[in-house]
């Protein structure tokens, strides 16, 4: 094998632990740190990892460090510097300011949804349109939202064409461990305009596909639910469009029997499996939902918004470096080391 990429995380929280350990899981990528700006209990478990710790602002951050207990390894600049690639998991608007410090440096980044596509110039799914991808200094993963709906609406229109799709999502009010944000005991249009601003994100990636959105946010933290409608090319049955879903490992079809009734099941479903931090990284399509009138198709989907876009992001690693031009390659080898693909191949802890 040719030499491992090196990767930098630059920002650890909830997205970028998450993709530092599906790195530590690839066989053609080595983790060169993580970097955040105070200690803190995510700090703590890097370091029980092995993960080297590195400083956003070390003049502010080194003696806090010091006083923690946990020893960081340099500045994050420092960080860049060893890296192949840096996958920015910095808060939203954030990653702009990064880009400066990349640039300066001539390195390769990631961005992560909460910024604009114009950061990067490129946003990316890995099975839409990876291609984009190869040779870039800069790429976006889209949003949990965009990769959910990316991921779907690509492998409907490659099996049969999609017209138009119409979209309702039903937002998450926060992360699990986001306090500081709400709402508490409300439903939030949010944008209240209308569409809202999923459906250009999607085209980002899917350019030409005629998508209208809206959303609101509510008060739960564990998954998004999408109701998404789409006219179709042509009226079909839905054996076919279950048949084109199934093709991809990062869409699950809940089959009834299950009795997953909801997001909270989907979750407690998640840590059944043993799965790390219960994530459920695939789209979870309710499949009794999934339903055909005339060249019409309404179902169903939750998206865990804390860990879809990780194999999102491996890929992009892949492609940007150019060490596998093949997407269904690089998605095959991913969907593997992170056990993606909940109904087979599956595998439970004991
Ligand atoms: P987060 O949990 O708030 O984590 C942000 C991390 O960045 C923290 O480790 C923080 O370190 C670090 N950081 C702060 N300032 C930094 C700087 N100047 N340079 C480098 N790192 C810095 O954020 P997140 O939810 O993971 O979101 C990261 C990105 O992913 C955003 O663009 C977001 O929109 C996107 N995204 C989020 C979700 C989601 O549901 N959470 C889903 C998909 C995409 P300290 O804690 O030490 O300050």
């Amino acid at each position: 094998m040719a030499d491992k990429i090196k990767v930098a995380l630059n920002g650890y929280g909830t997205i970028g632990k998450r993709v530092a350990d599906a790195v530590m899981r690839q066989d053609d990528m080595t983790l060169v740190g993580i970097a955040k700006t105070k200690p803190d209990y995510e700090a703590y478990v890097a370091a029980k990892k092995g993960y080297p710790i590195y400083a956003v602002d070390p003049g502010k951050a080194e003696s806090k460090f010091k006083a923690a207990g946990l020893s960081i390894a340099g500045s994050n600049k420092e960080m860049i510097k060893k890296a192949d690639i840096i996958v920015d998991c910095a808060p939203e608007g954030i990653g702009e300011e990064n880009k400066k410090l990349y640039e300066e440096l001539k390195k390769p980044a990631i961005f992560q949804g909460g910024e604009e596509h114009e950061v990067a110039g490129t946003s990316f799914n890995a099975a839409a349109n990876y291609n984009e991808a190869i040779g870039k200094q800069f790429v976006r993963v889209v949003s949990c939202n965009t990769t959910g709906l990316c991921r779907l609406l690509y492998a409907v229109d490659k099996a049969v064409g999609v017209k138009k799709a119409r979209v309702i999502l039903i937002r998450r009010g926060g992360d699990p461990n986001d306090i500081k944000r709400g709402p508490m005991n409300a439903i939030v249009p949010d944008p209240i305009h209308l569409p809202s601003h999923h459906g250009p994100d999607v085209q980002t990636v899917l350019h030409n596909l005629p998508i209208v959105t809206s959303a609101v946010k509510v008060p739960t933290t564990l998954m998004h639910m999408h109701f998404v409608n789409m006219t179709l090319n042509k009226a079909v049955s839905r054996d076919e469009i279950l048949g084109a879903i199934r093709q991809w490992p990062r869409m699950w079809l809940i089959p009834s029997w299950m009795n997953i009734k909801s997001t909270a099941d989907v979750i407690e479903f998640g840590r059944e499996l043993g799965r790390p931090r219960n994530d459920m990284m695939e789209n979870a399509i309710w499949e009794e939902s999934v339903t055909m009138d005339g060249d019409e198709l309404n179902l169903f989907q939750g998206i865990h918004q804390e860990s879809d876009v990780v194999p999102e992001n491996v890929d992009c690693i892949r492609a940007m470096t150019g060490i596998e031009k093949d997407n269904m390659k690089s998605m095959a080898k991913t969907n593997k080391t992170l056990n993606i693909g909940v109904v087979s191949p599956w595998k439970c802890s004991p």
